[in-house]
């Protein structure tokens, strides 16, 4: 096994991966641009194939004690609020799956994650720019910072994937989300179904679920838009606009933005596959090398697997660093590029995109909303049924 790791960015990617590396004996250390740790104030759904992971790194309690694990996969009709399909969750996924699928508040399990790593002994460097790698070493600040492993792990702006790959940069989806929480405590009782429901109408679609414990209600509202003109990806929105583009969406929706003190609003970029994911022994994880639409609520999922599969690898072939990151992109790359793709259909289905008002879309909830339970949950046993900690290298 390598002896030492450097990890460009503190994102939930690279602090599983930190701490994965660091109970297997390596010395890691974390840099982290921004100037005090912490996630941004959103909800974030961890899906079965992301707590396998997460439990096996001995997380378990402290995720099951600021979580919610919600009721149902919902999703309802934006104007009239009517059912669609209904997948019930908490009774399938335990028992279907072998771990639960639960609703947590970013920040939450950030300190999770961090506080677990250093308990490991990895050291976390705040206000540390990387700027690119070289050959044993990540340049850090303008220095060198030398491990035997160098990880990608600073989000779709990587530094290491615009050196790796200059010509893959990321591109605009034309999707924006907003994002938020509100407290349950602002809200009339049950405004909000305690389920992770997707609330779908022509060219958006809003998100909800309980976070916490049930303590905050999230919300993702995403609009297509062309209009993007600010270079950056992220920036604080109004709540009175919040209300105006989703003026026309169901009244309870509306009673939910009435009550929204602050949000963000986020253009979702995304990037072309790339050729590959390592260059000698530096590799990328995560958004670094696969953003994906979050109509799927599987990025970070998919960067906790990416994070387990990699140690794996490292340990399976450690005497050949080059040919386990090698190994590692193989196996990897086919399911991220899968889940990239199904994402990005789902903004038509949930956007009822498509000629006569949206029919293939309408046919297709339809369908879905007319399955048993255990059927409803069928198409997603390739996503949540994985299992990054034994899958076959
Ligand atoms: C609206 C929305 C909702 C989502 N919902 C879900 C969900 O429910 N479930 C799910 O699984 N996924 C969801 N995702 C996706 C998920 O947020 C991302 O896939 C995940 O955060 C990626 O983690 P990461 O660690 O790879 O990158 P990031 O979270 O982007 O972390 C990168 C880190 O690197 C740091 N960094 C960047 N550049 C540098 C540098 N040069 N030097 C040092 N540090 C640097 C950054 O500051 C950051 O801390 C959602 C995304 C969006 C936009």
């Amino acid at each position: 096994m390598i002896r030492s790791a450097n990890i460009a960015g503190a994102g939930i990617g690279g602090l599983t991966a930190a701490l994965a590396l660091a109970q297997q004996g390596v010395e890691v250390c974390v840099f982290e641009q921004a100037a005090a740790l912490g996630e941004v104030g959103a909800g974030l759904q961890l899906s079965p194939n992301a707590m396998k992971v997460l439990g096996q790194l001995g997380l378990n309690a402290q995720i099951d004690a600021v979580a919610y694990a919600p009721e149902l996969a919902r999703i309802k009709h934006g104007v009239t609020g009517r059912d669609l399909v209904r997948v019930p969750l908490r009774a399938q996924c335990d028992r279907v799956y072998g771990a639960p699928y639960l609703h947590v508040h970013r920040a939450d399990l950030h300190r999770i994650l961090e506080e677990a790593a250093r308990r490991q002994g990895v050291r976390i460097e705040t206000g540390a720019t990387v700027t690119g790698y070289r050959a044993g070493a990540l340049l850090v600040d303008g220095s060198e910072r030398h491990a035997d492993l160098r990880i990608g792990a600073d989000g779709i702006r990587s530094a290491i994937t615009a050196q790796m790959h200059p010509h893959h940069g990321p591109r605009f989806t034309g999707q924006l989300a907003w994002r938020g929480t509100v407290p349950t405590a602002n809200l009339p009782k049950g405004l909000i179904p305690p389920d992770a429901t997707v609330w779908v109408g022509q060219g958006g679609h809003i998100v909800t679920y309980y976070v916490r414990g049930g303590q905050l209600v999230n919300f993702v509202a995403v609009e297509e838009r062309d209009d993007w003109q600010n270079p950056d990806w992220r920036q604080q929105g109004a709540p009175a606009d919040l209300l105006t583009r989703f003026a026309g969406w169901h009244p309870d929706l509306k009673t939910l933005f009435g009550a929204v003190q602050s949000t963000y609003l986020w253009a979702l970029f995304d990037r072309p596959e790339l050729p590959c994911w390592s260059d000698g022994s530096t590799v990328l994880l995560g958004d670094a090398c696969h953003p994906t639409l979050p109509f799927m609520a599987q990025g970070a999922a998919m960067a906790i697997e990416d994070a387990s599969v990699l140690v794996r690898c490292l340990k399976h072939r450690a005497q050949d660093v080059p040919a386990a990151l090698g190994h590692y992109t193989r196996l990897r790359k086919p399911r991220t590029t899968h889940l990239q793709a199904r994402a990005r259909k789902n903004a038509a289905l949930f956007h009822l995109s498509g000629p006569f008002g949206g029919a293939v879309p309408k046919l297709k909830l339809f369908i879905a909303g007319h399955f048993p339970d255990r059927l409803g949950l069928r198409p997603f046993d390739e996503v949540y049924g994985y299992d990054a900690t034994t899958a076959p290298l």
